[in-house]
């Protein structure tokens, strides 16, 4: 289960600042890889060996400089039912707050491990400015006084925080089974594609509600094969929130993305692919996972032969260099292709877990590089010597070469695009390292 620590609180007390602390670590490590688009408020993070993704939660409340009591309300309320522990940020320096007691109303009656941290305690008489905060009455019993700005207090506060994760030892009676989910804007087609492909089945008593939202993680077979479906068709219906702000389509998503082997983006043909449907993927590249596209109602478009190639050109447009995602069109309403989709994001999970023995990389790919080797910088010959995919879960490229520092962007997409075209990795992000030798 992934682990989601959500950061909220009113403005300028130094979310944005905790935030970029957590995730520099992970930063670094992910800007050395190719493919990784940045994310000013969500991230990845790491402590005592415990992965978890960040959120700060008021990166996404835009628009006016005050923040009105509603917003307050969505942004605590999403924090709640999506994160896994709450770090709930006060400013030292400022004290106590009405907009701090706001917050702190929406707070209580909350379930989720919740963390008071005062930020702003650089020194000994700030860190005693915290202890007004306890009039709030939340937390876990104490408040973590914290400096965002210099780091001190963190390791403290974070030693805490990963005590509160589920814990990893337990034994998951689906590992290993494909897990896959249908993520797309509302009324899409969800909810008619799982009826088409599965029919009553889907409302049948294995369904098993997820323990903090209503996505549903079902077991079904194709041609005796066990995947996991997550149907989150049911979640807006239930909500009634429209999900058509960034901060609501990534926290929505955010769980069942990170759940997910492979993401089925799902879009409607009429309208095609929307910046919304871009962001999710994104999102999916980011966690490094399994994507295709599902374009559904594909029965309401006039067609002539070009037609498909068409929305095929004009979505790979639209992703940039992502263009190995596959595309494929479906109706939920005539069932067209509806189980060839599904064998398509089978097959995305495979190239998911492809390994590539070392002497075939070589082999492969070793005459390709002799033939445009990287081109030479400051006066010096880059030389790659050798290839080699990590033991990572997704796959990682290791490329050692004499001056790793000197190979430039354009190279690895001429890297990744070799991989590709002698390995089939359609649909999964393919990351590229280069290590001295
Ligand atoms: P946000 O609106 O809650 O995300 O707050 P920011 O992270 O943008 O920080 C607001 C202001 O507080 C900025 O000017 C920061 O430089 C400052 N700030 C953040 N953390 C600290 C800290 O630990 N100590 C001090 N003195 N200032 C801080
Ligand atoms: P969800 O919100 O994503 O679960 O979308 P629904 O499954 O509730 O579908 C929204 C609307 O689109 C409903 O009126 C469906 O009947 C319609 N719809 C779904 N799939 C198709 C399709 O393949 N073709 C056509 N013409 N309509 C569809």
């Amino acid at each position: 289960m992934a682990n989601i620590v959500a950061i909220v609180g009113r403005p300028n007390v130094g979310k944005s600042t905790l935030f970029n602390r957590l995730i520099e670590e992970r930063k670094a490590i992910e800007d050395n890889l190719s493919g990784v688009t940045r994310d000013r408020h969500y991230g990845h993070a790491q402590w005592g060996g415990r992965f978890f993704s960040v959120i700060d939660t008021g990166g996404y409340v835009t628009g006016s400089d005050e923040i009105f009591e509603k917003e307050i309300r969505k942004q605590v309320r999403l924090a709640i039912e999506e994160a896994s522990v709450i770090l709930f940020v006060v400013d030292c320096l400022d004290g106590l707050t009405d907009l701090d007691t706001e917050f702190a109303k929406e707070l209580r009656g909350t379930d989720k491990p919740l963390f008071m941290v005062a930020n702003k305690a650089d020194n000994l008489d700030k860190m005693l400015m915290a202890n007004e905060f306890y009039a709030l009455g939340l937390g876990e019993e104490k408040i973590f006084p914290i400096s965002s700005a210099s780091g001190s207090g963190i390791g403290d506060l974070l030693d805490e925080v990963i005590q509160k994760f589920p814990d990893e030892g337990e034994e998951d009676p689906d590992e290993g089974v494909p897990k896959l989910s249908i993520l797309g804007r509302p009324n899409v087609g969800k909810s008619s594609f799982l009826n088409a492909l599965i029919g009553k089945e889907r409302s049948i008593v294995t369904d098993e509600a997820g323990t903090t939202r209503d996505a549903i993680h079902t077991r079904y077979q194709l041609y005796g094969k066990d995947y996991i479906l997550t149907d989150t068709a049911g979640i807006r219906k239930k909500a009634k929130v429209k999900e058509d702000i960034e901060f609501y389509s990534v926290m929505r998503s955010l769980r069942t993305l990170e759940d997910s082997d492979v993401v089925i983006v799902m879009v409607d043909a009429t309208r095609g692919l929307e910046a919304q449907d871009v962001n999710l993927i994104s999102l999916a590249i980011k966690n490094n996972k399994g994507i295709m596209i599902m374009v559904n109602k594909w029965d309401l478009i006039e067609k002539d032969h070009k037609t498909m190639q068409t929305f095929k050109d004009d979505m790979t447009q639209k992703l940039g260099e992502n263009k190995w995602i596959p595309i494929i069109f479906i109706s939920a309403l005539t069932k067209q292709r509806i189980f060839q989709a599904m064998e398509l994001a089978m097959k995305v999970y495979e190239n998911k877990h492809r390994k590539v023995p070392t002497s075939k990389l070589n082999e492969r790919l070793l005459p390709e590089i002799e033939k445009y080797p990287p081109p030479a910088n400051k006066g010096k010959y880059i030389k790659i010597k050798y290839i080699t995919q990590l033991p990572t879960k997704n796959p990682v490229f290791a490329f050692f070469c004499n001056l790793p520092q000197y190979i430039k962007s354009p190279y690895t997409r001429f890297l990744e695009n070799r991989l590709r075209e002698n390995f089939d990795f359609e649909g999964v992000p393919v990351k590229i390292t280069y290590k001295k030798k």
